[in-house]
């Protein structure tokens, strides 16, 4: 066992892509992790690596040097049956949901699949299907539809039902409501905000803009150019940020002590419930 406080922690991760001379190394010894129950927002601006630590974590980019364990259990360098099993225990949604969701399954049938990988018939898990479609606020007839049938809010809203249907440990979502309207932007994040309370989620919530982390976050850490330059609670890095860099990053959020446009419309709905 180790005395990390997280629930899942990165040590010390390296990776490079390439190799001998036109090696480039993208991720410089980075340390973090997620505290269990709670959401980790890792920021930083497009291209700074936050990506690529996702994608380490769950063992699709191999990594140099460096640590990530889970529960305390090193899950480093796992192959083959290890790394498939780890693969469920973290999930990771991203910002296309067309990389999790196949164009040619049903939406039952890819929940079914989720919850059952060895039997994954959309028939006899249906009314695990449609808890979970009810979790994300969609319609059980939407098991019988087809990804490219929604709307992308309603995509990501599924993607995040088939991730949350195998239970993991972790939910990793990366830049999930980037490619989103605001309106439809708010829509997914109140979701979210909802499900971290309800379900006591693990999260680690990835995104270039700041005011979408500080909502749905209990952490911050800021990534600029494959470091680490700093976590801590929201509204201590938020209040007080310590690294130049990321006031600067904080300043250039447009009009950042306005609350942003989903803050409003939850306060709406609190004050009309
Ligand atoms: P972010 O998600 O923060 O926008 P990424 O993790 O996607 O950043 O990318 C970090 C850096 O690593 C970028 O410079 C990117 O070009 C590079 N990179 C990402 N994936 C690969 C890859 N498969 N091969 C080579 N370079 C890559
Ligand atoms: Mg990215």
């Amino acid at each position: 066992m180790t005395t990390s406080p997280y629930k899942l922690a990165v040590e010390d991760l390296t990776v490079a892509f390439g190799h001998g001379r036109r090696a480039r190394t993208v991720l410089h010894g980075v340390s973090t992790g997620v505290r269990a129950g709670q959401t980790l927002g890792l920021v930083g601006e497009s291209g700074s690596g936050k990506s690529t630590i996702a994608k380490a974590i769950v063992g699709i980019h191999p990594i140099r040097t460096g640590r990530i364990t889970l529960g305390g259990e090193d899950l480093t360098g796992l192959r083959g049956r290890g790394l498939v099993a780890v693969r469920r225990r973290i999930q990771l949604v991203s910002q296309d949901p067309y990389a999790s969701l196949n164009p040619r399954m049903t939406i039952g049938e890819a929940i079914a699949e989720a919850v059952d990988p060895v039997r994954a018939d959309a028939r006899k898990h249906a009314a695990t299907v449609e808890r979970w479609l009810e979790t994300v606020a969609l319609d059980g007839s939407a098991a019988a539809r087809y990804p490219h049938e929604f709307s992308g809010g309603q995509r990501q809203r599924i993607a995040v039902a088939r991730a949350l249907a195998v239970e993991p440990e972790v939910v990793i979502a990366d830049e999930i409501t980037s490619a989103l309207d605001a309106s439809v932007q708010a829509e997914v994040l109140n979701l979210l905000e909802e499900l971290r309370r309800s379900l006591a989620l693990t999260m680690v919530f990835i995104s270039h803009d700041l005011a979408v982390v500080r909502h749905v976050s209990d952490e911050v850490a800021v990534l600029c150019r494959g470091e680490l330059l700093e976590q801590g609670r929201v509204r201590d890095v938020y209040r007080a940020p310590r690294h130049p860099y990321t006031r600067r990053l904080l300043a250039s959020v447009p009009a950042f002590e306005e609350k942003p446009a989903f803050e409003k419309t939850l306060e709406k709905k609190e004050s009309a419930a």
